[in-house]
């Protein structure tokens, strides 16, 4: 690939420097599991986030299992979720016992459709756990007025939106807690797998802190039937550097995303990420769709132009969610999805000549098409 999807050496030659000196910091420390580097990050991604507490654990998944967990939703319990999100949402749910009732997304902006959620409230229904889908913030004031009219829990999947904000108050700071991923590839990542939970509710950070360490406050003194998921010293070190950086690597991506949105305008049969009245993502993907995707993709992969698709099986068409017995055509807009989207090389190393060469290669592929079918 000349223009991969995304380069994860490029980042460790921009914070070398830093990131190396994190490692000895550690390395000298001797100290390798929770501990002083572990608390330094949750203070300054919790001040970050603009919330209370921050409970750092192993990664993205089981932040949103153990915010389930810590408010007791369980069997008998159902959780509205998105029908197209990554699988993981919907796994948290599995895990801690509960229903999923997946909502289809506004076909615009990819993320829950509001007016859709009210008819899917039961009076089994406990929480509604929003997906800022590829970065862009749900429209989180009308999810909160519904989750207040029917007293529901509003969790957000914010895996993808570091940095990102809506009316300006920033994605994870809307719900009663949010979910974090910081999977390498995410917007702020680790170099491994580690994952936070932030909140106001100090009961609710307390229950997690517990859960993730074995369900003990003192070591060896067990309360609750816990269980390990907890952020590596070496990661916090790393974490911390990257957090500094976090800003400016967001500006870098929305930098990009102008990029493709100017020289997409004219291309008619290319639709481009539409975005909400008061949204400022994190462009952690950008995303296009095509009818004709699957050849778009490999008229790319021909130039060397790695792209990606997000995500190609909806989760209650994969294998893992047959159970639930929904066939092809239950969610159609989630489907269609599946079939037309494409994520485009997006990241903050991506060089604006990169980005130029992937945008000719898309009005070479629609010129192309166009002659074909006439
Ligand atoms: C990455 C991601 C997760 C899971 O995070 P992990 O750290 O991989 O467990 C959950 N939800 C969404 C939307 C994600 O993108």
């Amino acid at each position: 690939m000349k223009i991969p999807f995304l380069d994860l050496k490029v980042p460790y030659k921009e914070l070398k420097e830093e990131l190396d000196s994190a490692y000895a910091r550690v390395m000298e420390a001797g100290w390798f599991v929770l501990g002083e580097e572990v608390d330094a990050f949750e203070q300054e991604f919790s001040s970050y986030c603009g919330a209370k507490y921050c409970v750092s654990l192993g990664n993205g998944l089981d932040a949103l299992h153990l915010i389930l967990k810590a408010y007791n939703i369980g069997a008998g319990d159902e959780v509205i979720v998105p029908a197209n999100t990554y699988i993981a949402t919907w796994l948290a749910i599995s895990y801690a016992g509960a229903a999923v009732i997946p909502v289809e997304p506004d076909v615009h902006t990819f993320n829950l459709d509001p007016r859709r959620v009210e008819s899917a409230i039961t009076e089994r229904t406990r929480a509604i756990m929003p997906v800022h889908l590829y970065g862009q913030p749900a429209k989180m004031d009308s999810i909160l007025e519904i989750a207040h009219k029917y007293h529901l829990m509003v969790i957000e999947d914010a895996a993808q939106a570091h940095g990102a904000h809506f009316q300006s108050k920033p994605a994870g700071a809307w719900g009663d807690a949010a979910a974090w991923s910081f999977y390498p590839g995410k917007n702020l990542g680790a170099l491994g797998d580690a994952g936070a939970v932030t909140t106001d509710d100090s009961g609710l950070a307390e229950r997690i802190r517990m859960l993730r360490n074995y369900g003990s406050r003192v070591k060896y003194y067990n309360e609750i039937k816990g269980y390990n998921s907890r952020l590596d010293s070496l990661q916090a070190a790393f974490l911390r550097v990257k957090l500094r950086h976090l800003d400016d690597w967001n500006r870098r991506r929305k930098a990009i995303a102008q990029q493709y949105l100017d020289g997409l305008m004219d291309l008619s049969d290319i639709i481009a990420p539409v975005l909400l009245d008061g949204v400022d993502p994190s462009w952690h993907l950008f995303v296009i769709r095509h009818a004709q995707r699957d050849a778009l993709q490999k008229h790319l992969e021909r130039a060397g132009i790695g792209t990606l698709i997000h995500y190609p099986v909806p989760p209650h068409l994969s294998e893992a969610y047959s159970d639930l017995g929904k066939r092809a055509g239950a969610y159609p807009i989630t489907e269609e999805m599946a079939r037309t989207v494409l994520s485009l090389p997006m990241g903050p190393h991506l060089a604006q000549e990169s980005v130029e060469i992937v945008i000719n290669e898309l009005k070479g592929f629609v010129a192309t098409n166009l002659s074909c079918s006439s």
